[in-house]
């Protein structure tokens, strides 16, 4: 029986890779929430919604009608990319520069309604595992697994900023942990859906974990 499983978390604590590992293993969909909120964010950018000190929201609240958010199976990477009215914008919104206003972005409520809408509609087929910061407390709080990742800010700006310049991107370590901290304060602090562990998850602190790990300790919740 297939079942649902939400794993949320601070930022970079490495969500996505367990839970695509765990997903390809089981057969299921994999699900990443936050790149939702990520292409929105590029979307306010690219309209000049958004900037530095600079914040739009009216309008961006009036144009959400016009954001279509999507997901579309990539064979050769074994993941659903997401796409931002049909365009891919996978590598794209991975940057800093997206990653120091999204948080901001996530905290409309008009925002995250729209986004939980299109969760709910995948998550309505069972054998789905998403990440994100609110899946198992707003999204499936019903869902048969939960899991809390946790890990040092230092740890998770170390793999953020890894992951960064492996893929060429021109940062500097102390600019990722600032960005990882302020994401983390935002998210745990706004009014809508904020960042909590939900009472019936199980934490798991990876800071000390390997990948092969934290792989088979999820794999034993989910037999269990
Ligand atoms: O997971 P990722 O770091 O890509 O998420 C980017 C941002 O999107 C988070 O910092 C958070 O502000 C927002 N987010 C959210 N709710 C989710 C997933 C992500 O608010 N379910």
């Amino acid at each position: 029986n297939k079942i649902t499983i939400a794993i949320d978390g601070f930022s970079s604590t490495g969500k996505s890779t367990i839970a695509k590992q765990v997903a390809n293993h089981l057969g299921y969909v994999y699900v990443d929430s936050g790149a939702m909120y990520r292409a929105v964010t590029l979307y306010a950018m690219n309209q000049g919604l958004i900037a530095e000190d600079y914040f739009d929201v009216k309008t961006l609240n009036d144009k959400l009608s016009e954001i279509k958010v999507s997901f579309k199976f990539n064979k050769g990477l074994g993941f659903a990319e997401v796409y931002l009215n049909d365009k891919n914008v996978e590598k794209t919104i991975r940057s800093l520069e997206v990653s120091r206003f999204v948080s901001k972005v996530a905290a409309i409520s008009a925002v995250r309604k729209k986004l939980v809408a299109i969760q709910r509609e995948i998550g309505k087929s069972k054998g789905v595992v998403m990440d994100g910061r609110d899946i198992g407390t707003v999204v499936f709080p019903d869902a048969e697994l939960k899991i809390f990742m946790t890990a040092s800010p230092e740890t998770r700006a170390k793999r953020r900023y890894n992951e960064l310049i492996n893929r060429g991107d021109n940062v500097v370590y102390e600019s990722v942990l600032k960005n990882v901290q302020e994401r983390d304060y935002i998210d745990s602090n706004r009014k809508d859906s904020p960042l909590v562990k939900a009472d019936d998850a199980i934490e798991i602190d990876n800071s000390d974990l390997s990948l092969e790990e934290q792989f088979e300790k999820v794999l034993e919740l989910v037999r269990k």
